[in-house]
């Protein structure tokens, strides 16, 4: 198979509502923070793994459009990611599938999302030490009492900070055309939804600004969900 091209995609995300990306259970910081967010290890400077970007892309296209292939439901209903392995798959061509039975013909991930750093403006913020990040605390209401309980302190990234992000996108020979569509369809999905934690608390409400597919503006906004 031949790699045709490798597109660039590349763009702002701006945090709308306070961004929560955990850095793992086994992470306690200094001064008790049980909720801490992902930093890098040596600059203390927070990041949004592209990780975290694509999974969350690819989850929600899966529930959104994949979950019509019968082989994707199959595993989309286990709570799991396709790992159906086939060409046919946009889920398994465009993010890759884990599996040792998977088409050989179909190729590495043609997804490669990169960590988001800061953008400059933010970056320099960051080394002044102008730009804290926020403890949001989450209480439970106790039933009977009316009462919150049980404060924790959850770490988020502060509303209006920026992240430069960007991606690429490798194109083969007998591709499917519209592959790269679903892909700007996975992060107006991600605009709808949300990214990271305590989505459903009200964080992470983000937004992919300023971005440009090899130089060529592309609006978000605009694209076709249907
Ligand atoms: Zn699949």
């Amino acid at each position: 198979m031949r790699l045709e091209k490798i597109k660039h995609i590349n763009g702002t995300l701006l945090v709308v509502s306070g961004l929560h990306i955990g850095a793992g259970r086994d992470v306690i910081e200094i001064g008790g923070m049980d909720q801490p967010i992902i930093k890098h290890p040596i600059t203390r400077a927070p990041y949004v793994p592209g990780s975290s970007i694509k999974g969350k892309m690819r989850s929600l296209l899966e529930v959104y459009y994949f979950i019509n292939n019968e082989k994707t439901r199959e595993f989309v209903v286990q709570g799991k990611p396709c790992g159906c392995g086939e060409r046919s798959c946009p889920a398994c061509v465009i993010f890759g599938a884990a599996n040792d039975k998977k088409d050989i013909t179909i190729g590495p991930s043609r997804l490669m999302m990169r960590d988001a750093m800061l953008s400059k403006i933010d970056q320099e913020r960051f080394e002044k030490g102008e730009l804290p990040m926020e403890v949001k605390y989450e209480n439970i209401i106790h039933r009977v009492k009316g009462v919150a309980e049980h404060p924790r302190p959850l770490e988020r990234i502060p509303a209006g900070v920026t992240f430069d992000f960007n991606f690429s996108f490798k194109v083969f020979e007998g591709d499917e055309p519209g592959l790269l569509d679903y892909v700007y369809r996975g992060l107006r999905l991600i605009e709808l939804d949300a990214l990271g934690g305590c989505g459903s608390r009200g964080c992470g409400q983000v937004r992919f600004d300023n971005l440009a597919c090899d130089g060529q503006k592309i609006d978000l906004t605009s694209v076709n969900l249907d």
